[in-house]
């Protein structure tokens, strides 16, 4: 395994750090320990999580080399599931019965892979049901779904059809996309006066504020731990369809102009060197909105890196910024906003 040691802190470079935690199994420890040629379970035993005595952040104590992740985002995991479902709308009853038919023919032929890719597709979609009392027949439609009940499944067509209408806020299938945040990111700024993202184009606030009459723009950086080339879907790349869905200008990051406030959601956390990723951020954009994942579960395969209150109290601390931290309505998801002015 090609593999580097981890002895620094990315972001505060001290050298002493703990055992934290080991990541689950996912779709992309599945790939990663393919592309290396170890088991899945080596593999997870070997790179596992630590954390920072100094900071507090949580990073891998070994990582991938740059031509290995891209690897991972440009061939195989090449478009950003997420981002598109997000974009064009999958969350519908007629979507989950047509994946219930791939998945009951994977089943079928024993395609390990595709049953569990199915799997987990299926189960994303009742995760993104909306709660409304409803939590002992979502959970017996995912048991269904766990134990390949394909019958349990279609004879709850009328729960299915009744339950699989519009998907929850913050989700995988609303993606990052919504009026709250917007009003909020409106009132700790004391009012936007301009808009640039940067990551995915598809998931995002893009398309709001540009509604909302804000200059906006999708700033390209490349980034070998993160979807880019290869992210295209019906024939259109994801920029572009960013670009002619929704007239989004697209912009060099390095080149871009100075701004007010940039959004980058769920992407600081694969950066390899998140501190100065950030300088460049706080060098161009007077204030941040930066979602990840909470820490309560171990930090994934894919994750470089684990965001702790003491870490971004340390973000906040050196680049002398204000951190907003109390949009609620995002944490039922499993993320956090971190609004930094
Ligand atoms: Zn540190």
């Amino acid at each position: 395994m090609n593999l580097k040691e981890i002895k620094n802190c990315p972001l505060c470079n001290c050298q002493v750090s703990s055992f934290h935690s080991n990541a689950f199994s996912n779709l992309y420890s599945e790939k990663i320990a393919q592309m290396v040629n170890v088991s899945e379970i080596e593999l997870l035993e070997n790179v596992f999580n630590v954390e920072c005595s100094e900071c507090g952040l949580i990073f891998k104590n070994k990582w991938f080399e740059p031509k290995d992740l891209n690897q991972l985002f440009t061939k195989e995991v090449p478009f950003h599931p997420k981002g598109w479902d997000a974009a064009l709308g999958r969350f519908s009853a007629n979507n989950f019965f047509k994946e219930l038919e791939i998945f009951q023919l994977a089943i079928t032929n024993n395609d390990i892979s595709k049953i569990n890719q199915y799997r987990r597709a299926l189960l994303s979609i009742i995760d993104s049901i909306v709660d409304a009392n409803n939590a002992e027949e979502k959970q017996m439609l995912s048991s269904y779904i766990e134990s390949k009940n394909i019958e349990g499944l279609r004879n709850s067509e009328d729960l299915i059809r009744k339950y699989i209408i519009e998907p929850a806020p913050f989700k995988r299938f609303a993606g990052f996309s919504s009026k709250a945040m917007w009003d909020y990111f409106e009132e700790k700024c004391g009012g936007v006066k301009n808009y640039a993202e940067l990551g995915c184009p598809l998931w995002g606030m893009l398309k709001h504020a540009k509604a909302k009459g804000k200059p906006v723009s999708f700033l390209k950086r490349f980034e070998p731990n993160y979807w880019g080339s290869n992210c295209i879907n019906l024939g259109s790349h994801c920029t572009s369809f960013a670009n002619n869905s929704w007239d989004v200008p697209l912009v060099d990051f390095d080149t871009s102009e100075k701004g007010h406030l940039i959004g980058f959601f769920q992407y600081l956390d694969h950066l390899e060197h998140p501190g100065e990723f950030l300088s460049e951020v706080f060098n161009k954009f007077e204030a941040a909105a930066i979602i990840l994942d909470g820490v309560e579960q171990p930090v994934a395969i894919q994750h470089y890196t684990g965001w702790t209150d003491s870490s971004i109290n340390f973000i906040a601390d050196k680049f002398n910024k204000t951190v907003h931290t109390n949009f609620e309505e995002i944490k039922s998801s499993g993320n956090y906003l971190y609004l930094f002015v």
